[in-house]
């Protein structure tokens, strides 16, 4: 058997175990309700091999990771005159923080806190119905990842419409600074919908091999990015994918990665693999606590820190 088949199926053995499985995301009501003894892990390797653990089929609420994908949408729309409305910086503070917004002007620290995606959802709406917009973020998800069964779940998207009053502050804030073009409302929601986007970690783990090949679409042989904007790309996950947990990751991991609060984690090894892994627990930071973990073993198993000599 190939060795990534066996440490996937190891590693996946080792944190069905384990009972420390984090909290769930409470402030979202319908996230509430997700079962936390879940483990998924799909790694999609540079020669196409595939090796899946768990629950790698289930699809599950991949809430900020979608972010990876937006900054990759309005990058290829507006190129470098994105960085005119975010920063590329590591917050140091929540992914829904407010404070720093008032030092800085209203321009978020970079696109993977919430007021950051906020913004750059904002930029993708520009021109378009929202319906427009989300329909072009959900195409370009059914078109990486070859699967056009993905979906937004309404019911996850609806439940943080009624409560996302910490978002709609940091919308309505950035608003007042001449941020955000769109009406506040309308930016809110294609934020809310394309969080709410579902998807397996297979399908997950498909979708972000451009950013493990140098910008290239595995299937298609397409250019997603150029190499120099993949590289980009990963360096913000490293930096700034894990919100204020973002250093601890790149610690214990040493790939760039991002997590959503529905507990999946995107991580990328450059040159070697695309990895999704799905545990809904999740530690203080709002990060999966036992899909860190997983990781951790994973890249210490293959050898794929992008730190290792
Ligand atoms: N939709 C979530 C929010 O805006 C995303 C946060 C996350 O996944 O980290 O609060």
């Amino acid at each position: 058997m190939f060795k990534l088949d066996d440490v996937v199926a190891e590693i996946t053995d080792a944190v069905k175990q384990r009972s420390d499985r984090g909290e769930v995301a409470s402030y979202i009501p319908e996230l509430a309700r997700v079962d936390t003894s879940a483990f998924g892990i799909a790694v999609v390797d540079v020669a196409g091999n595939v090796a899946v653990g768990g629950d790698s089929e289930t699809p599950f609420s991949i809430q900020s990771i979608s972010k990876v994908f937006t900054l990759t949408l309005a990058l290829g729309k507006f190129g470098d005159r994105l960085w005119r409305r975010v920063g590329r910086e590591p917050s140091g503070s929540p992914f829904n923080s407010i404070v720093q917004l008032e030092r800085e002007q209203g321009i978020p620290r970079n696109p993977f806190i919430n007021a950051g995606a906020l913004a750059v959802t904002d930029l993708i709406l520009s021109g378009h119905q929202p319906r427009e917009a989300l329909g072009e973020i959900l195409r370009f998800m059914q078109f990486l990842a070859d699967d056009s069964s993905i979906t937004i779940d309404q019911a996850v998207a609806a439940s943080e419409h009624r409560t996302g009053f910490r978002n709609a502050a940091l919308a309505n804030y950035m608003k007042s600074f001449g941020v955000l073009d769109n009406p506040v409302d309308f930016t809110l929601g294609v934020y809310f919908h394309h969080c709410a986007i579902s998807m397996s970690c297979r399908q997950l783990a498909m979708a972000a091999q451009f950013l493990a090949r140098d910008g290239k679409h595995p299937l298609t042989g397409m250019s997603v990015v150029t190499p120099e904007r993949a590289r980009r790309i990963n360096a913000l996950m490293l930096t700034c994918g894990h919100y204020d947990g973002s250093g601890e990751f790149a610690y214990r991991v040493g790939l760039p990665g991002k997590s959503g609060v529905g507990g999946g984690i995107l991580a990328i090894a450059p040159g070697k693999a695309s990895i999704a892994v799905w545990s809904p627990g999740l530690d203080t930071n709002g990060n999966s606590h036992l899909g860190r973990i997983a990781l951790e073993m994973l890249t210490k198993q293959m050898g794929w820190s992008i730190f290792r000599a």
